[in-house]
Formats: structure tokens, C-alpha cells, sequence
């Protein structure tokens, strides 16, 4: 057969929540991907353990999608994280929650989520076909005509979930924003989002720490959360969020110990008076932390000037750090812009413009923080865009 109620373009979240829920409501549903097996992008999600959802309140997810997450409450009213939690938990996956209410499955495996979502599309009787590169869509008499190199189908639906424009080798390359202008939509503008940074500093002294709940600042920007030292400059959260703060040129304050003030620290130096200043600071902060924050200091706390304690808590209060630059679109967690959703019914998420076309995840003008909320977004969307509305 090779017309459908429904064609989905793009196996992510999105593309596979919207086949679950189009088959879900009764339509005869294909979905197509490029690559060789569906949701490659999301298995890296959480160093590879899936950040499958968070499980905020409505007002947490909306803090945690900067980028017109108000556009979403129509959205979130039918589908949304708790939604996302109750539909694995019933399809048979333990999923469990770490800091900052990330969900992640039990077993610690994307794979596990990737598969309960290809086995609830069989389930549904909705179909899969990987390895299909589409090349163009057009509609032709009130249907959509999707080609591939090698085939051509028809469908009276089309919902487009190719993705954004960051990480290209994961297959989202910008399809659908060429399928959105073909029918006049608008693009908003691409930039990088959750973009880790460029910084001048002792990269290789510091690579591979991590850090856990520090607060990054930037004028009034103050963000507290993980962080991670690369060999280019900083990534992990505190890091990702920072960058729609920051282009270049700028000098940031990492506070590596948020929890304790300067005047604690000033105190728990005299209670560690006898020890050398590294083990000192071992006690609170990783070696190879305390080694950097030690150089052209004296071997024993007791040898440190008033003033050198002073300069010393200063720095591990508010050490700074210039950012150079930010990591490029295609090396960026996620793309800002997309479909202009002033042309996208937020209760339907179908064309303004043309009748049938539905667009859902991060093909759409949203972008959000890391810790599963873009996830979030593309489930929910995927979910709304594949459901039958009766207005
Ligand atoms: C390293 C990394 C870590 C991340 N971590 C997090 C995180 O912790 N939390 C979080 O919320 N978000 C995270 N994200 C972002 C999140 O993964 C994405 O926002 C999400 O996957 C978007 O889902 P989507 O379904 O819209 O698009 P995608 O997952 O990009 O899927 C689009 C699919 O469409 C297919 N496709 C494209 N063009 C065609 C075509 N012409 N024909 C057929 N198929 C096509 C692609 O091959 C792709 O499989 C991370 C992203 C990266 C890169």
C-alpha cells in the first residue's frame, strides 16, 4: 500500500510519539527515517542513558524552555511530562529520577526507551521503514505526495519531525525547515542553543572535572548546576544555559563551593591550620581542583598571610573565567528558531497555512535547556501533532 491516513517524516521522539499516537487514534500511519535505526540522537541523550523526561511542575517546564515555552500550555493540557512518565511506566519501563528531576530508565540504557517505543508502534499497527532518505513533498489534489529517491507515497496527513540543525551526523540536517518553506512558511532565524563553551583558562590543568551544583555567573545571570571542564572550555549544564547569556568577550564567575560563604571559609581554613593547603581543600573540593587553586601559595594553611587567605577564598568564591567564543551551531545541544509558530495552531500544532501539514520537535521555533526538556517537548508535540482533533 502506498497511501496512508498519516506519514510521519523523522524517527526522533517527536516523529515516534507522533506515529504512536496518529496509530493510537485509528489512522493508518507510516513512519520514515533516514538512518538505519530510529532515534540515534536521543539514544546520546544523558551520555547515553536517555534523558527521557523531567518530572517538574507545568511552571518548572516552562522555566526550563526558554525558547517559547508558552506556546506549549495548549500542548502540555493533553499531553505532557507526567504523561510521558505514565505512558512507559504502563509499557512495561522502570524509570527512575535523578537531581534536578531527571528521568532516565532504570537501566540506565536509551535502548530500553528506544524500544518501547518501536514496539508500542507495532503494537498499534502503525508501520516503520529506516533507510528512506525523503527528498521532496509536495501537495498534489488535497494529498501529500512524499518521495524518496526510490518510491513515492501518498497521505491524506503529514506530520514533519526531521529535527533541528545541531549534530548532523544524527540525521537532523534541516529537511523540514525546506519542506516548511516549500509551503510558505516562515523560519525563524537557526542559532546555537545549549551551546558549550569557548574559554581562556588552563584547560588541559582542569579537563574532565566535574562538578556538581556550582553557580555560574554573568552580570545578573546566576546559574547553579553541574559543570564540566573540557579541553576547549566548559560544558554540562550550568555551561549550556549560560551560553543564550553570552557570545564572547565576557568574563564569567565560577563559584565552585555556593554552599558554604567566604566567611566559612575563612573559618574552616583556622580549623585546618595545621594540614597543607592541597589537603585542606581536598577535603571540600577534587584533588586535581585543589592543586590548581594551591599554586603560588605556601605548603601549610598556618603559612598563609591574612591577605593570601583572603586572595585565596576570593578565587575559589568567584574564579574568572573569559569566555572566547561558542561552539558552533552543528556542535550545539540544540537549534533556536525553526518553524515560526505564528503560523502553527498551538492546539493542533497543523499549518495555519496548509490544511493536513503538522509540524513537532525541534523542527518547531522551540528550544529548550538540557534535562530532558527539549525530550519533553518533542513527546508532547509528537503526541498532540499525531492525534485526531474534533473541533
Ligand atoms: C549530545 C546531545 C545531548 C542532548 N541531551 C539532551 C538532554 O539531556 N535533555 C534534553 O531534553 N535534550 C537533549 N538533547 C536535545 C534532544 O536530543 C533533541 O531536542 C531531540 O532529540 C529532538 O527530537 P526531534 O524528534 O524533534 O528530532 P531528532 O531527535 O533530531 O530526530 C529527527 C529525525 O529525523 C530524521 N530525518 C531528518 N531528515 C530526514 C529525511 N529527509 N528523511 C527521513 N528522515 C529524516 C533524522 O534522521 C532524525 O532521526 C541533546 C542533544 C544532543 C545532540
Amino acid at each position: 500500500m502506498n497511501h496512508y491516513d498519516t506519514i510521519v517524516i523523522g524517527g526522533g521522539p517527536a516523529g515516534m510519539m507522533a506515529t504512536i499516537s496518529s496509530a493510537f487514534h485509528g489512522h493508518a500511519t507510516l513512519l520514515l527515517e533516514k538512518n538505519r535505526k530510529l532515534g540515534k540522537k536521543l539514544s546520546g541523550t544523558g551520555g547515553g542513558r536517555c534523558n527521557v523526561t523531567n518530572n517538574g511542575s507545568l511552571d518548572d517546564l516552562l522555566a526550563g524552555i526558554p525558547g517559547n515555552g508558552r506556546f506549549l500550555y495548549s500542548v502540555f493540557s493533553q499531553f505532557d511530562n507526567h504523561d510521558i512518565i505514565r505512558f512507559f511506566t504502563e509499557n512495561g519501563v522502570k524509570l527512575k529520577v535523578e537531581d534536578h528531576g531527571r528521568v532516565f530508565p532504570a537501566s540506565d540504557r536509551s535502548q530500553t526507551i528506544i524500544q518501547a517505543l518501536t514496539d508500542k508502534i507495532a503494537e498499534l499497527g502503525g508501520q516503520v521503514r529506516c533507510q528512506v532518505e525523503v527528498t521532496s513533498v509536495k501537495k498534489i489534489d488535497g494529498q501529500f505526495v512524499i518521495k524518496s529517491k526510490d518510491e513515492t507515497w501518498t497521505a491524506d496527513r503529514l506530520i514533519v519531525t526531521t529535527g533541528g540543525k545541531s549534530y548532523p551526523s544524527t540525521g537532523s540536517t534541516g529537511f523540514g525547515h525546506e519542506i516548511a518553506r516549500h509551503f510558505k512558511h516562515t523560519i525563524t532565524e537557526l542559532e546555537a542553543a545549549e551551546s558549550p563553551l569557548l574559554t581562556d583558562f588552563p584547560h588541559k590543568v582542569l579537563q574532565g572535572i566535574s562538578l556538581d551544583d556550582v553557580t555560574l555567573s554573568y552580570g545578573k545571570h546566576v546559574i547553579t548546576h553541574d559543570l564540566l571542564f573540557t579541553h576547549f572550555g566548559l560544558s554540562g549544564p550550568a555551561a549550556l544555559r549560560m551560553s543564550s547569556f553570552v557570545k564572547g568577550g565576557e568574563i564569567l564567575s565560577l563559584d565552585v563551593l555556593p554552599q558554604l560563604s567566604e566567611s566559612d571559609l575563612l573559618s574552616f581554613l583556622e580549623e585546618n591550620r595545621e594540614k597543607s593547603l592541597k589537603n585542606a581543600l581536598k577535603i571540600m573540593l577534587p584533588e586535581r581542583l585543589a592543586e590548581f587553586f594551591v599554586q603560588g601559595y605556601p605548603e601549610k594553611v598556618k603559612q598563609l598571610t591574612e591577605k593570601e587567605r583572603e586572595q585565596l577564598v576570593q578565587s575559589i568564591k568567584s574564579l574568572k573565567i573569559p569566555v572566547t567564543g561558542k561552539m558552533s551551531l552543528a556542535k550545539s545541544f540544540v537549534t533556536k528558531g525553526g518553524v515560526s509558530l505564528k503560523e502553527i495552531n498551538p492546539k493542533t500544532l497543523e499549518s495555519k497555512l496548509v490544511p493536513g501539514l503538522h509540524f513537532a520537535g525541534e523542527v518547531l521555533d522551540i528550544n529548550a535547556h538540557t534535562g530532558g526538556f527539549n525530550i519533553t517537548s518533542a513527546l508532547c508535540t509528537g503526541w498532540v501533532a499525531g492525534s485526531l482533533h474534533y473541533d
